[in-house]
């Protein structure tokens, strides 16, 4: 591939020119994009041409939304979900297990889409329509177990009927980001839309057409086309909009927008859910099993060439397997490859941009510049791709340096000898980020214990992230500055709902009775909870 300077992600222009549209550079027909496009709801007329990663020239042009659109996609949503909240739990579920089946029947077609437009290796897009696919199953097979309305004790046993619904919450906007287009896409509307909500979802302008054919599939699945609405457009102005119209907004993406979502939610006394960055610490105990966890390593820091919310960007190892840990991690990152292209045999595809480029050179260079050693990588690979940078180990990285404690969201890691776990602990924890750690050790106890000491949403022990990821009843989210909230498992769904509860009174008030006096009442009530107490119940 030759060098070139494409303009980085959407570029905003005028009509598509038919002559240097995606359709022939990258095998997509033009009428199947239109397919995809046509359900937007975008009444602007403009369109932005977004480029693909792989060639960096135009993949499609895609019609803009104004808020007066996203306002119009509320209102369809607003509609439609009052008739597919009366539809059955069975039957919401029964869609979604079809849609697992067709996530797995069409993943060619999904997974050739997401690497035109993110860059990312084959396989990395084979894993978001994985984790797709365990979701959909999972929510549907827990359906009862998380929506039934359930019985509570009620104040008095026998006399006080007590029991919770799950009430939807109306519409849930959903704002992505571009670095999973396919899981991000669908992944927490799965749960709102089985919970009896409907969704306006606004993409990252980089990956609109993903969501798209996500959008087609639920339709596929038998999910009524208006109770899944998408709009497409600028952050601050179309996600803006869905922040003024949602009953409730779920975001992804990183702290500082997470910040404007969450004011923007406050003002108008919505919930929210946030799932934000990382500065993820990975250990090495001195007991590990150096090979395995140098493996691990290069999964934990070069999928998805770092571009995963949950991918480690520091590894603290264990001073007596330091050397022997290095060698062999470097020697792997070696052995991968590099590339920007639809084959199977890319194992750390491309950067999704120039910004993201931008990003990872800056903190190599700022790193070097103040005296970090370069291990391995270090480079930008304009021969292979765009936006290819190959993966980077660095060593003496200090505070001082930009890496060290801001979000890199590339293939960069940086090593750190640790001499006791209280130390590593200590530095595992420092910074405002606690989203994902990974503990490596043969003593699995004693990594259970380490992992309850990290302050952090989820931890791996003998894993990287995949471990947590793909267990959906075990819930996935940030401490601290890492977000709000959590996806999947139970709170994953309960966030789209209101819990509603309803209690019926029999035979007797909660008040005195029978001309009682008050003081005698409390007595009596007095009475009737020390009995309680003794008969244990709650
Ligand atoms: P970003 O915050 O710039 O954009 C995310 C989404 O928000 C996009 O759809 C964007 O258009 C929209 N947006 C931007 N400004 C907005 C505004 N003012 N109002 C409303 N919407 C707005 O994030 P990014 O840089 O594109 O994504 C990378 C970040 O996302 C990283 O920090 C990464 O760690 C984080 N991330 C977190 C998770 C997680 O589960 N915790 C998952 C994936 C990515």
């Amino acid at each position: 591939m030759s060098e070139q300077t494409p303009a980085s992600g959407p570029v905003t222009d005028g009509p598509a020119d038919p002559e240097h549209d995606a359709t022939a550079a990258y095998g997509l027909d033009r009428s199947y994009v239109a397919g995809l496009t046509r359900r937007l709801v975008s009444t602007t007329g403009e369109t932005v041409a977004v480029a693909s990663p792989i060639g960096g020239t135009p993949l499609a042009h895609v019609p803009q939304s104004s808020p007066a659109d996203v306002a119009e996609a509320f209102a369809r949503a607003r509609r439609a979900q009052v008739s597919w909240a009366a539809t059955s739990v069975d039957d919401r579920a029964a869609a979604l297990l079809r849609l697992h089946d067709l996530l797995l029947d069409r993943q060619e077609e999904l997974i050739d889409l997401v690497v035109w437009e993110s860059g990312k290796a084959r396989k990395d897009a084979y894993l978001e329509v994985a984790h797709l696919a365990l979701t959909a199953r999972y929510y549907a097979r827990t359906a009862h177990e998380h929506l039934d309305t359930r019985r509570v004790a009620g104040m008095f046993p026998v006399l006080t009927r007590a029991e919770v619904n799950r009430v939807p919450k109306g519409v849930v906007g959903i704002i992505s980001p571009w670095n999973y287009p396919l899981t991000m896409a669908l992944c927490d509307g799965i749960p709102a839309l089985l919970a009896g909500n409907a969704v306006v979802s606004k993409p990252d302008a980089q990956t609109v057409l993903t969501a798209l054919l996500a959008a087609q599939l639920l339709e596929e699945a038998g999910i009524p086309p208006e109770t899944w609405q998408v709009v497409a457009g600028p952050g601050p102005e179309v996600g803006g909009a869905i922040v003024a119209h949602a009953d409730y907004v779920c975001f992804t993406g990183s702290t500082a927008t997470g910040r404007v979502i969450a004011r923007g939610c406050a003002e108008r006394l919505i919930g929210c859910s946030l799932e934000l960055g990382g500065k993820n610490p990975m250990l090495v105990l001195r007991d590990a099993d150096v090979h395995r966890a140098a493996e691990g390593a290069t999964r934990a820091v070069f999928s998805n060439a770092g571009q995963l919310c949950v991918s480690m960007e520091r590894l603290f190892v264990a001073d007596q397997v330091y050397d022997r840990f290095v060698d062999a991690f470097v020697s792997r990152t070696q052995a991968m490859t590099l590339g920007a292209s639809q084959d199977w045999s890319v194992d750390v595809g491309s950067l999704i941009s120039q910004a993201q480029l931008d990003t990872v050179t800056r903190h190599v260079e700022d790193a070097v510049a103040k005296g970090a050693r370069v291990l391995t990588g270090g480079k930008h690979r304009p021969d292979l791709g765009p936006y290819v940078f190959e993966p980077t180990i660095l060593e003496g990285v200090s505070a001082d340096m930009e890496c060290f404690g801001k979000e890199t969201f590339g293939p960069v890691v940086s090593l750190y000898r640790f001499h006791s776990e209280d130390e590593a602990v200590q530095r595992a924890n420092d910074g405002a980020y606690g989203l994902n750690a990974s503990v490596w050790t043969r003593d699995t106890a004693r990594g259970r214990a380490l992992a309850r000491r990290i302050a952090c949403g989820t931890v791996n022990v003998n894993e990287a992230y995949g471990a947590t990821f793909g267990s959906l009843g075990a819930p996935m989210g940030g401490m601290r500055e890492s977000g709000l909230g959590r996806r999947q498992g139970a709170e994953g769904i309960h966030r789209y709902t209101e819990a509603q509860s309803v209690a019926v009174q029999r035979l007797v008030p909660i008040a005195p009775m029978f001309g009682m006096s008050e003081e005698t009442n409390a007595k009596v009530m007095t009475g009737a909870l020390r009995l309680l107490n003794k008969l244990g119940l709650a």
